[in-house]
């Protein structure tokens, strides 16, 4: 069997806030619960970011089929509704924060989705503490193709170092805001390279194999949310 790794992208878990509305980046807390349940059953191993990291750049024991859970945006909402669910399946996890947003709203989304807290340096540190490991998001959440070489080299950097300043931890996984890594890809890799990332989430896409060589750079994640399809997504859909 192929040692493949699938990397699942939440939003938020749990309810909408009462003055709010709900759109498909919100997945009820229940039926997160079941989509973890999902893999469980079927033999996936859930992976810490360095366990991750690890599997692949072929170091450590490879699982057979191995799992990130990764979510975006870093909601306040995640340490009461997520945390709990992940602990339930000794689950590790990823948070990506846009660091710029810390402590107050997703504004970057005004008028497409409802206003949510998204967490202050204290909670990321309780989710860090809990095994949810704080990434990179950017400071901005603005997609690359919006931005100049010097800006994208600026959002890779900062964020790092508004991490490592407030959580004294070195930030090694970068997501891009929306999926969009920008119109250059090469040199947006040598940036992220630059910057010390070892990895560069996308948004969308499925799972894939390990063992090439060098480690692809750029990742497919899964897009969770509520209704996905498990069983289609993961047997329709082709390694990359
Ligand atoms: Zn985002």
């Amino acid at each position: 069997m192929p040692s493949v790794l699938a990397t699942l992208s939440y939003h938020k878990i749990g309810k909408h806030r009462p003055d709010g509305w709900s759109t498909w980046n919100y997945t009820g807390t229940d039926e997160f619960s079941a989509q973890l349940e999902w893999f469980q059953q079927r033999g996936w191993e859930f992976l810490s970011a360095p366990e991750f990291l690890s599997a692949l750049n072929g170091q450590g024991s490879l699982p057979g089929k191995g799992v990130l859970i990764t979510f975006d945006d870093a909601y306040e909402s995640l340490l009461e509704n997520a945390l709990p669910v992940l602990n339930r399946f000794s689950a590790p996890g990823v948070v990506f924060v846009p660091t710029q947003f810390v402590g107050n709203t997703n504004l970057f989304d005004h008028g497409i989705e409802p206003l949510e807290r998204i967490a202050g340096w204290n909670t990321l540190a309780a989710l860090e503490e809990g095994g949810v490991t704080v990434e990179s998001h950017g400071c901005s959440h603005r997609g690359f193709s919006s931005l100049s070489p010097l800006e994208i080299q600026q959002e890779l950097e900062f964020s790092k170092e508004a991490i490592r300043k407030n959580l004294g931890k070195d930030s090694r996984m970068f997501a891009f805001p929306y999926g969009d890594f920008g119109a250059d890809r090469v040199e947006v890799e040598s940036a992220i390279r630059g910057a010390g990332y070892a990895v560069a989430f996308l948004y969308g896409g499925s799972t894939f194999e390990l063992g090439q060589k060098p480690a692809p750079l750029f990742l497919p994640r899964l897009a969770m949310g509520p209704g996905v399809n498990l069983d289609e997504m993961l047997l329709e859909m082709p390694c990359v």
